[in-house]
């Protein structure tokens, strides 16, 4: 059921609460090291104070476990806030500050709160409340406000009092901007993708991916693994994989997932593809010399895989030129060492380069991978959470998204 949206709602005069994701790095000197996260949802804040609301912005940043704590201040935020909004529509003047996000101070500063005006509040995560998801101060936040709006989708996979708690003393609960987004291209490609419909899953673990792969067998035309994942499937299958990567204890739920894979295949004609070729080293390290093991042939015993080979490489592009719809996550790789990022940014090349395709990329890695290779700009749809995009991947429900109404 659709969501109400940040445009579905009146804001004139409205104290609007937009739950954002500041969650940035910070430098030694404190200053803000990468404003991605305060510029993806400038659209949402520029949106409520171009429609004349009062707005509060809220969000969590690091782990300060529930104590204040000056290293985990969001003031470097406002600052940063400041100087954007001032640059694209002349407001950042008015944004206040707020020391503690609920209590007197905060709610005197709302008081004052003009229409167009914006006030940040200091880091949730410095009341434990926060991810207790407390009631009274679930109540105390949603007494700052109006309306609600989620544009923090890099934490809807969390139900904590901001993303959750505070939503049921509110009438209206709705998306921002970024979120709408957000939940726009992933759905789509869950409920009726452009086909074919490709999925790359690569990085280190099998287990943050094996819900993934389940979830997506019979959804996708193809499904490519690469990564430090692989080899626990390869192990699984009996090859020799040497000293690769290994989730010894997953290596059953690994084999499951194989025969799940090719029942798949039976019903649905899915081609599941892990890697036939490997970069290898005797040590994960940036001047290790490396071999390239040919195909199905054995990874020696005192070597690791560390990215994918020549000929794999071939066959994923092979189904990523002919895709419509491309859901990535993970590195196929080490990307961060030279020597082992070429399947990495083959594949991010591949990706880019299909301009027929709706791309969505996400987690962490993976970002920053298409950026190292220099084709972010290419991808259709860049996710901001990690975390969340994979469990939505996996089918579950966000909590952060089904607290918000239904339209
Ligand atoms: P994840 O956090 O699970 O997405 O994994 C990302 C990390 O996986 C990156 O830091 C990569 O360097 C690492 N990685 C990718 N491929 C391999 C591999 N074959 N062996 C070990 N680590 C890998």
């Amino acid at each position: 059921m659709a969501k109400l949206s940040i445009r579905d709602l009146k804001l004139r005069g409205q104290r609007v609460f937009i739950r954002a994701d500041f969650n940035v790095p910070l430098n030694d000197d404190g200053t803000v090291a990468d404003d991605t996260r305060i510029r993806e949802t400038l659209p949402t804040i520029e949106y409520a104070l171009n429609n004349q609301a009062r707005v509060i912005l809220a969000s969590h940043l690091g782990r300060p476990k529930g104590k204040v704590n000056p290293k985990y201040s969001l003031r470097p935020v406002a600052e940063r806030l400041r100087q954007l909004l001032d640059e694209r529509i002349g407001r950042g003047k008015q944004v206040g500050f707020s020391t503690d996000c609920v209590g007197v101070q905060a709610e005197e500063m709302v008081a004052k709160l003009e229409s167009s005006q914006t006030l940040l509040l200091e880091n949730l995560r410095f009341h434990a409340e926060e991810e207790a998801n407390e009631e009274n101060f679930s109540r105390q936040l949603a007494s700052l406000a109006d309306v609600y709006v989620d544009d923090a989708f890099g934490a809807a996979h969390r139900a904590h009092a901001s993303t959750v708690g505070m939503t049921k003393f509110l009438k209206q609960n709705a998306a921002g901007l970024l979120m709408e987004r957000e939940l726009q291209y992933l759905g789509k490609a869950l409920e009726e993708p452009a086909r074919p419909f490709v999925t790359i899953l690569g990085g280190a673990k099998v287990s943050d991916k094996i819900g993934v792969i389940q979830n997506l067998l019979e959804k996708v035309d193809a499904l490519l693994i690469g990564g430090g994942m692989a080899y626990t499937f390869l192990k699984a299958q009996g090859f020799e994989v040497g000293k690769s990567l290994v989730e010894q204890d997953k290596i059953e739920v690994a084999r499951q997932t194989l025969e799940a894979a090719r029942r798949a295949t039976d019903k649905t004609g899915v081609r599941f593809l892990l890697p036939v070729d490997h970069v290898v080293a005797a040590e994960m390290k940036a001047d290790a010399a490396t071999a390239i093991i040919a195909p199905m042939q054995p990874i020696p015993a005192d070597k690791m895989a560390l990215d994918i080979g020549p000929r794999t490489i071939e066959l994923f592009v092979q189904e990523i030129e002919q895709a419509r719809t491309i859901v990535w996550n993970g590195p196929m790789g080490v990307f961060e060492m030279p020597p082992f990022a070429c399947g990495t940014t083959e594949i991010a090349e591949a990706v880019a380069g299909n301009a027929q395709a709706t791309s969505i990329i996400g987690g962490g890695d993976t970002v920053s991978a298409v950026h190292q290779a220099g084709v972010a700009e290419e991808i259709t749809h860049i996710s901001t959470g990690g975390g969340a995009s994979l469990e939505f991947l996996e089918g579950r429900k966000l909590p952060g998204v089904e607290a918000l109404t239904n339209k």
